[in-house]
């Protein structure tokens, strides 16, 4: 199965690409003969000979010696990219040649017991683009008739082996989900493959989808798919990569292009071989005799088994027995399956299981890490679920007002924003005004910007990378704004341009000033006080009018004076965490940092809002 898909018209591309950039590199350094030592680094090799590491790199793999950049090859190996290239070299005088083994990359020496591990890959792009096929055709190709059984089911991630190396992509195509992990605060991808259709070329989504990437600062490789339609343009779709800033490695860049046909299963081993290239470059490496940590990648609850996550082994090996914390779950690994639902006793960095053992349901995007006992994770879960609720309750990520103080601070360097407009005409007005402006040593960044509304994956992105949103003439998608709200993102809405580009000045300059107006949302009476644990305490309450959000802020009410305001730590109904109750229920709240509440008092919350923009 994996050897008659093999890519045939399709295989042709990089060797044609190879060609012309070996005729160029090779003008550079053919003229005069370089002097190499004994042993170099692959990225020595490439500056003194002004190869691209990218193509070292493949002409090592061609000649099966997978090398990283800051790994040592001997001469003998080096010359067998240097000769490809028409570069001429000799040996250093006085170095002996032909005492180490040519046969492959000698180790860097690294006295640490870090080892190489494989990439993590995330496949993005424009819906209808070809993202799940491409998934499910590489899962396909790369499994032996004998284990299909087990790829029908999903855990979320899988493994493929090419070349002897690893792969392990994750199952959910998208920036969405992509982001929405990183929001939580954990990188697992190390590389995104960007699907582009060759016969629809770069959409907004691909463009949306690119900045999410190069915000996260993966590696990034473009598969140009359905090459099989007669339309198919895969040089449009490169002149268009190019507008996007994307300098593409036949132009002496570092981005790779792979043309394929994910339904025809044309061209999957290049792209394979291609993702193996830039994680050479990318140095991935991983202590596999760590304790191990990771990160959530999906969690379900299951009806017998109880709760159930797939967690991605980030580093070191985690074994049967371990005792597991992640987020506000914490356990034992009772049971592990691979990819292919097999039990397994141990996973290595890299690889990704399902398990079982948690003694509640983590979320996906939860670092994971291994305790020494399960007590000590089950009491530090608890204190995470505790801490939880209090940054849920009271963390913003960053307004704009506050950026000058950050900058004072030196904690922003960047004032990282996300801009939407109505039409493409006002997006490229007011990013040619705002990208690169500078103020008080900090400057403005642009991750992304196009037209339409202001949607769930802005706000997302703006909570991963500490950004503002920024809208012009648009509004804001269905329940985004209760995102944001729960994000802490600050989204900022516009009519005139000359008024954004005033506030982002004074921004910068520390001379935007907030005026807030405080709207009431409801009031929630104190029935009865229950105490939790020894110092915390929790108000049995009714809604008596509006509603109580667990985001909102609070003033406690005694005979109509104020005695305290503040946020709101926790917000139930009955034993379920809310994040909102309406008026004649009944909840428990129990607030950041005071307890002095008695029966009778009013609980009063509210929303600031910004009076101007
Ligand atoms: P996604 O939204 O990016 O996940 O896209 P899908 O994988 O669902 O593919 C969208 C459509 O494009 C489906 O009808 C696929 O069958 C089709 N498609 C995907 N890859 C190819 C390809 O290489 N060639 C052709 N002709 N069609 C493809």
């Amino acid at each position: 199965m994996t050897s008659d898909g093999r890519p045939t018209t399709t295989a042709e591309a990089p060797r044609k690409r190879a060609g012309t950039s070996r005729k160029d590199q090779g003008q550079k350094s053919a003229a005069k003969v370089l002097v190499l030592p004994q042993t170099i680094t692959v990225k020595e090799l490439s500056d003194v000979t002004h190869i691209n590491p990218v193509d070292v790199i493949k002409q090592l793999m061609r000649n099966g010696i997978m090398a990283s950049m800051n790994q040592l090859i001997d001469y003998e190996v080096a010359i067998l990219v240097t000769s490809a290239f028409s570069v001429k070299v000799k040996l250093k005088e006085g170095a002996s040649a032909g005492t180490v083994s040519s046969g492959g990359p000698s180790n860097g020496g690294d006295p640490s017991t870090s080892v190489t591990r494989s990439p993590v890959v995330t496949i993005l792009g424009h819906v209808d683009h070809g993202k799940t096929t491409l998934l499910d055709s590489i899962r396909k190709s790369r499994i032996t008739a004998g284990e299909v059984g087990g790829i029908t089911q999903h855990i979320g991630a899988y493994q493929v082996r090419y070349n002897d190396k690893d792969i392990t992509f994750l199952d959910t195509p998208g920036h969405a989900a992509f982001t929405a992990i990183r929001a939580r605060g954990a990188r697992v991808t190390d590389v995104a493959v960007l699907v582009v259709a060759a016969d629809d070329g770069v959409m907004p989504q691909t463009v949306e989808a690119l900045n999410h990437a190069k915000a996260a600062g993966v590696s990034i490789l473009v598969a140009i798919n359905k090459m099989d339609r007669p339309d198919a343009d895969p040089d449009r779709v490169k002149r268009q990569l190019g507008e996007q800033g994307l300098v593409l490695e036949e132009w002496g860049g570092d981005v790779i292009t792979v043309p394929i046909s994910a339904a025809q299963n044309e061209g999957i081993d290049e792209l394979l071989e291609n993702i193996l290239v830039v994680s050479e470059i990318a140095d991935l490496k991983a202590e596999p005799d760590s304790p191990a940590s990771g990160v959530v990648i999906e969690a379900r609850l299951d009806k017998t088994r109880g709760p159930i996550a797939t967690l991605l082994v980030q580093n070191g090996t985690l074994r049967i027995g371990d005792s597991i914390l992640a987020g506000g779950a914490g356990g034992r690994v009772r049971a592990m399956v691979n990819d292919l639902h097999e039990r397994v006793k141990e996973a290595l960095p890299s690889v990704p299981i399902e398990m079982m053992g948690f003694d509640l349901l983590p979320e996906a995007g939860d670092p994971f890490s291994v305790v020494s006992d399960e007590k000590t994770a089950r009491t530090a879960a608890e204190g995470k679920r505790r801490d939880r609720e209090v940054d849920r309750a009271g963390v913003r990520a960053l307004t704009l007002e506050e950026v000058h103080s950050k900058i004072d601070l030196g904690e922003v360097k960047e004032l990282n924003l996300i801009v939407k407009a109505d039409v493409q005409g006002s997006v490229e007005a007011i990013t040619s005004v705002l990208d690169g402006l500078e103020e008080s040593g900090a400057k403005v960044r642009i991750l992304h910007a196009g037209s339409g509304t202001i949607t769930e994956s802005d706000v997302l992105l703006a909570s991963a990378s500490k950004a503002i949103v920024i809208g012009f003439a648009t509004s804001t998608q269905l329940g985004v704004e209760r995102l944001a709200e729960r994000e802490g993102v600050d989204i900022r809405q516009y009519n005139i341009i000359y008024r954004l580009v005033e506030d982002i000045e004074a921004a910068l300059k520390g001379i935007l000033e907030a005026t807030y107006r405080e709207v009431v949302q409801g009031h929630a009476e104190i029935r009865t006080i229950f105490s939790v644990g020894k110092r915390n305490k929790i108000a049995g309450c009714m809604v008596i009018d509006g509603r109580i959000t667990r985001s909102a802020m609070v003033r406690v009410l005694r005979d109509g004076q104020v005695i305290h305001d503040g946020t709101i730590s926790t917000l139930r109904h009955f034993k379920e965490d809310v994040n909102e109750m309406a008026t004649g229920f009944e909840c428990g709240i129990g607030l950041n940092n005071y307890t002095e509440f008695e029966e009778s008092d009013v609980l009063e919350t509210y929303r600031r809002e910004r009076g101007r923009g």
